[in-house]
């Protein structure tokens, strides 16, 4: 499906045609390919640490007074979050187009590590695009990246990062399409990205309904997950799509407050626009010039969203809300204290927005939140943060 209602579609450049259409073709018939799914099974179970478990915070459903919230725990998974699904992935495809380099863009350097991994791992090049600005905040994960064995190419145009570092990732795939597989780490960009993606990180919500039966024996009342491009929302909402007394709830960063004009929740404040090859709700002025953005989460500062998103949102099917940074980092502390779960920033948004729905249930019902990513890599941030 090349749109999601009005969303989606491709907006690229002719030489980038021939590439897309080809990553298409090749999607689809690997994703109807026995062999090819039970790769992608083997190293998301041996490799990866799939299934994830799916946790029930007793702690903190009690600190909160809500029946019962279970915690999807992709910060288990290899490397630190739920990247590594989809990274995974697409490496096993470009292998399969018989490509011998991948590229990729990362702003906090999350989608950068996970894909560095998997070129290690199946033995391609990589070459990972990132923001100059990024790169002297993110030392560590830049560290990481090269000791995988991966170049990191910092890049110096516009507001130096990870909108900046998509374009110029585009840019060298224009060039080398060849012999170059671009790996996106979000929903977003010219189909097949936002379905292809979605398909990988699906995973989470399937891993979800299967053990959600298996230990409440009914399906759950709430789905919430943070929203920066979207694909672990996405990939825990859509298995669901069809079983409508669930509801889904996306959190994007409110930033220093929505009034502020410093935030990236372009589901909230956005307007219809074409973004990176994809049509969706797009932070951008009236003349159509993407808009700086801002978030304490490293992974959820980006100016557009995914397609399926801006599809969910019009037709009501989820519902869509902002919380500020500082909530956030209070959402960290209360993780960490009431669990023992240092999460991601990013998930920690997730978290907060409990806080927010905690009065408004009636019955005893059961929420399940997905713990994109583990905080490590963002003590710093905490730290620092007043
Ligand atoms: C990258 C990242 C996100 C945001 O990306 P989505 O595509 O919206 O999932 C969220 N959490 C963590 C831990 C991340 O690394």
């Amino acid at each position: 499906m090349r749109y999601f209602g009005q969303f989606g579609g491709q907006f690229i450049p002719e030489t980038l045609v021939y590439a897309v259409n080809e990553l298409e073709r090749e999607f689809n018939v690997a994703w109807k390919d026995k062999k090819f799914r039970k790769h992608l099974d083997y190293y998301l179970r041996q490799y990866a640490g799939r299934p994830t478990p799916l946790y029930y915070a007793e702690n903190l459903s009690k600190y909160l007074n809500i029946s019962k919230i279970y915690l999807k725990r992709e910060d288990l998974a290899h490397t630190g979050s739920h990247k590594i699904n989809n990274t995974i992935g697409q490496l096993l495809l470009a292998k399969r187009l018989n490509k011998k380099r991948v590229i990729a863009e990362t702003g906090a350097g999350q989608h950068g590590v996970a894909t560095a991994t998997a070129a290690a791992l199946f033995g391609l090049k990589c070459d990972v695009y990132m923001g100059a600005v990024d790169v002297e905040r993110q030392q560590q994960n830049v560290s990481r990246m090269e000791l995988l064995g991966a170049r990191v190419i910092p890049v110096k145009s516009g507001s130096q990062t990870l909108k900046d570092a998509i374009n110029e990732a585009l840019r060298d795939w224009v060039t080398n399409v060849h012999d170059t597989y671009y790996v996106l780490g979000s929903v977003v960009g010219p189909h097949p990205y936002p379905t292809m993606v979605r398909n990988f990180q699906s995973v989470i919500g399937l891993e979800t309904k299967r053990q959600i039966l298996k230990l409440e024996n009914c399906l759950p009342d709430y789905l919430i997950a943070c929203v920066g491009g979207g694909s672990n929302s996405i990939g825990l909402f859509h298995p669901f799509y069809n079983n409508r007394t669930v509801k889904f709830i996306g959190v994007e960063a409110g930033g220093l407050g929505l009034a502020s004009g410093k935030h990236s929740a372009s589901l909230a404040e956005g307007t219809v626009g074409i973004l990176h090859g994809t049509k969706s709700y797009v932070l951008q002025n009236k003349d159509g010039q993407i808009c700086e953005t801002h978030s304490v989460a490293p992974g959820l500062d980006y100016p557009g969203v995914g397609p399926e998103h801006s599809f969910y949102k019009d037709s009501g099917r989820a519902e869509y809300v902002a919380v500020t940074d500082r909530e956030a980092i209070g959402a960290f502390h209360m993780l960490s204290e009431s669990e023992g779960i240092l999460p991601a920033l990013e998930s920690a948004h997730a978290i907060a927005y409990l806080k927010k729905i905690a009065h408004k249930l009636k019955k005893p019902d059961i929420i399940v939140v997905c713990l994109s990513g583990r905080g490590d890599k963002d003590l710093e941030i905490v730290r620092k943060f007043r």
